[in-house]
């Protein structure tokens, strides 16, 4: 495999270019409950709303059109059951290129479907997800088919910094962007092209308290391993890879702080995008919420926050929004 460097501002303009016509520019809008609340303006984008249910859909797009021609013919293949799955089963057939998901017996049966319907092969191997990746490495290196990761490939993480043109040109003086982070492609498109523009922006990542390998990495010094447990944020699951090549340094060297949010925060956060604000947004699209109702963004200034994804099982959505908020430790 070739070293590839990392991505710099340029490749985030490429990678707009690019993806033009593939994913859909949300909207970024006030939330007046929140800004009162917290005293600062308050922006939430609506990043949620994207095609196929989450941001992925950027930087899988991206990668999946920078392949050169003759290699992306071949087709392209993963692992990931969750939105990345998703944004690439549908990148892929929309640009008419073969796509290869692979999982295990034990990926629910609704999971399959939603990817099936997206228009990729699902190929169930195996009872582990271990199983599954050894599938994809086989159909790379027999098929020559291109293996596209979530977090941690250049164009991936340029592909989801056009989040952070967009924030740019919709609020020039934004003070704070309060961003979503598991394996840090998100966070580190979006600072990278925010901090390019604007170095005196914050960039904050918020994860979940329970199983956060990025913010276990960041104070290691290194990519260390955590054990998975179940969150509400079930995207925010996973580790940055012991190999980790970008997203790691890159999260490092360009965001001012991490915060952890608890389950009952994720859950407060959920009912109230979705009692206050009208939005039906999955836990670790709320996270963002979670922190700044917690109070743990310090002196905020002009704060936009990212609500990354939507794709909730809604029964499981209607158990949230109609439970008890916990109580606010802000007056
Ligand atoms: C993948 C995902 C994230 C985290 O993105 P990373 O690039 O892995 O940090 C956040 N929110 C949602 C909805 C996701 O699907």
């Amino acid at each position: 495999m070739t070293a590839r460097p990392h991505p710099v501002p340029q490749d985030i303009y490429r990678a707009r270019r690019m993806i033009a016509g593939h994913v859909v520019r949300t909207p970024l809008v006030p939330t007046i409950t929140l800004s009162n609340d917290a005293g600062v303006p308050v922006h939430l984008k609506l990043e949620h709303q994207q095609v196929t249910g989450s941001f992925k859909l950027r930087g899988a797009a991206n990668a999946l059109l920078s392949l050169d021609p003759e290699r992306r013919a071949r087709g392209v293949v993963a692992a990931s059951t969750g939105n990345f799955g998703r944004a690439l089963a549908f990148a892929a057939s929309q640009a008419g290129v073969p796509a290869v998901i692979c999982m295990s017996k034990l990926v629910p049966g609704n999971k399959v479907e939603a990817i099936r319907a997206l228009g990729a092969e699902v190929r169930i191997v195996g009872t582990s997800q271990d199983d599954a990746q050894e599938e994809v490495d086989r159909l790379s290196a027999e098929h020559g088919m291109a293996m596209l990761p979530p977090f941690d490939h250049a164009d991936v993480i340029a592909g989801q910094g056009t989040i952070g043109l967009e924030l740019l040109e919709d609020l020039p003086d934004l003070e704070t962007v309060v961003v979503p982070l598991s394996g840090g492609g998100l966070l580190a498109g979006i600072a990278l092209a925010v901090k390019s523009a604007n170095p005196r922006a914050r960039l904050i990542g918020v994860t979940m308290e329970r199983g956060a390998a990025m913010h276990a990495s960041l104070r290691a010094g290194m990519p260390v391993l955590v054990e998975e447990v179940e969150s509400l944020a079930d995207s925010l699951g996973g580790g940055v890879g012991l190999a980790n090549r970008h997203s790691f340094t890159l999260v490092r060297d360009l965001v001012d702080d991490v915060v952890l949010v608890s389950e009952t925060r994720i859950a407060d956060a959920i009912r109230f995008a979705y009692r206050q604000e009208q939005q039906v947004v999955e836990g670790a699209g709320a996270v963002g919420i979670a922190a700044l109702m917690a109070g743990l963004i310090e002196r905020p200034g002009r704060t936009i926050i990212v609500l990354s994804g939507r794709n909730i099982d809604m029964n499981r959505h209607a158990e949230i929004v109609s439970g008890q908020p916990a109580e606010a430790t802000r007056a």
